[in-house]
């Protein structure tokens, strides 16, 4: 979801000049008595409300604002506090929080990373009366990881479709399932690090309720599919957090001076956990790293190769490309695309695949002469890529729209992102994701290829 939204915008309700790519069907009551002839130009004074469940609607910006019922309904601290009072015997909360949320937070309240970690731990510890906190770093491994397995053996097969898509971004899977059927054969079917550390929390105790606390209100919807249903119970932004403690009359200082980060950490992990393992990250953006790790995973077996990284004219894209030392031959490629206008561009491109017979011949001449020098760095070319992280908020996760970011000017809020974004790369330890790690049970998740005959009015990509 677009990052200039947030939950106090949500406010009023989905006006029926804005068509959502939901068919909207205003049903209106006969008066009674009518006869069957229509009353030309008479209108009904008031608009209706629309009613779009969760998993239709596609977060798209139309009219998300205006949707209250959708986002909050059935994700929001509200939600969890009532069922955190009604947990019933044996009902454990375990809690999940992504590192931009911890970044985010940490800055908000103006803390070290490590005392921010320390004092949350402490209030779900003793306010919240949590069971299990824990970071994402294990479920996004096994992500990464079942990722980079996954893209090796589909590029084995005949009906590979280069390039995959990373769909990890919710906000960019529900665009392509709604609006770009298209994009589905091109996604991949792996689990993002949120439903993962969900499936991981409940392998072996279903009596555990999950708060996920996560960057973007679209990451409510992700919960809310179908397929993944029941890994998260509640997802709540940072900014949701602070009103819930302000609600809750609760000051986020009370809970600085309780035990040390370590042992809170060992006390609040998971039994066969690794009790520092989950709070680490991984080399690469800020968002995943998911394009890095494909490159460097392909470069473990291909030694005498190096990556070489080359930047688009926006920040928001970049190609990493592992090329052999020797001949500069490309071995294998990624790139990052990151916000609704690269996006659109990449689609364009990617729809520009479809050729006439006589461009093909022409690309395939145009191609070969390319090779020679396909090894220098030159610009981005995310469509020719085998991989792409797609990510739906400019600056990806570390600009999601439910994070503390509220700055009304835009230079100032990308300057803060460009801060976290920083402090993403310094502060948090870097673990490894090989292959070693996909696991025997596969998180796959199925993305819905709709048909396109859709009503698209209104919207905004
Ligand atoms: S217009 Fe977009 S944001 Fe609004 S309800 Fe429809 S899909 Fe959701
Ligand atoms: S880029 Fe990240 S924060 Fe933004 S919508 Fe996608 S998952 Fe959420």
């Amino acid at each position: 979801m677009s990052s200039i939204l947030s939950e106090a915008d949500l406010n009023d309700f989905i006006s029926p000049g804005l068509a959502c790519i939901k068919p909207v069907q205003n049903e209106q009551k006969r008066p009674e008595n009518s006869e069957d002839a229509l009353v030309v130009g008479k209108e009904p004074s008031e608009p209706q409300k629309v009613s779009i469940s969760l998993q239709d609607c596609l977060a798209c910006a139309g009219c998300i604002t205006s949707s209250e019922e959708i986002l909050l309904g059935r994700q929001n601290h509200k939600v969890f506090l009532e069922a955190k009072s009604n947990f019933t015997a044996g009902m454990s909360l375990a809690v999940s929080i992504s590192p931009q949320c911890r970044l985010s937070l940490a800055n908000f309240y103006d803390l070290s990373l490590d005392v921010f970690d320390a004092a949350f731990l402490n209030l779900m510890l003793c306010y919240f009366e949590a069971r299990y906190v824990v970071g994402t770093q294990m479920g996004r491994t096994l992500s990464i990881s079942e990722t980079n397995y996954e893209l090796s053996r589909r590029k084995t097969l005949d009906k590979y479709k280069k390039p995959q898509l990373c769909a990890v971004c919710p906000g960019f899977v529900l665009y392509s399932e709604k609006t770009k059927p298209e994009l589905v054969p091109h996604l991949l079917d792996v689990k993002s690090p949120q439903q993962i550390t969900g499936a991981l929390l409940k392998a072996n105790n279903q009596n555990i309720y999950h708060l996920a606390v996560m960057p973007c209100f679209d990451k409510k919807l992700e919960a809310s599919r179908a397929d993944t249903e029941g890994e998260v119970d509640c997802v709540i932004t940072p900014r949701e957090m602070i009103s819930m403690l302000q609600e809750l009359n609760l000051a986020f200082s009370d809970f600085l001076n309780g035990p040390s980060l370590q042992d809170l950490q060992q006390r609040l992990t998971p039994e066969g956990w690794n009790p520092r393992l989950h709070w680490v990250s991984n080399s690469g953006s800020s968002s995943g790293g998911f394009a890095f790790q494909y490159v460097l995973n392909e470069q473990r077996s291909n030694p005498g190769s190096e990556i070489i990284q080359i930047m688009g004219k926006n920040a928001d894209i970049r190609e990493y490309r592992l090329v052999d030392s020797t001949s500069g031959q490309v071995l294998a490629s990624s790139s990052e695309v990151y916000g609704f206008r690269n996006i659109q561009n990449l689609v364009r491109k990617l729809g520009g695949a479809r050729r006439t017979s006589r461009n093909i011949v022409i690309t395939r001449k145009r191609a070969s002469e390319k090779n020679a020098s396909d090894s220098k760095p030159t610009e981005p070319e995310p469509a020719r890529t085998d991989f792409i992280e797609v990510m739906a908020c400019p600056g990806g996760c570390i600009n999601g729209g439910g994070l503390l970011n509220e700055e009304a000017n835009t230079t100032r809020r990308r300057a803060l992102a460009k801060k976290l974004d920083t402090q993403y790369s310094t502060l948090l330890p870097q673990t490894e994701c090989s292959e070693e790690f996909v696991s025997s049970n596969r998180y796959k998740f199925s993305a819905i290829q709709k048909s396109t005959d859709v009503v698209t009015v209104g919207n905004t990509w």
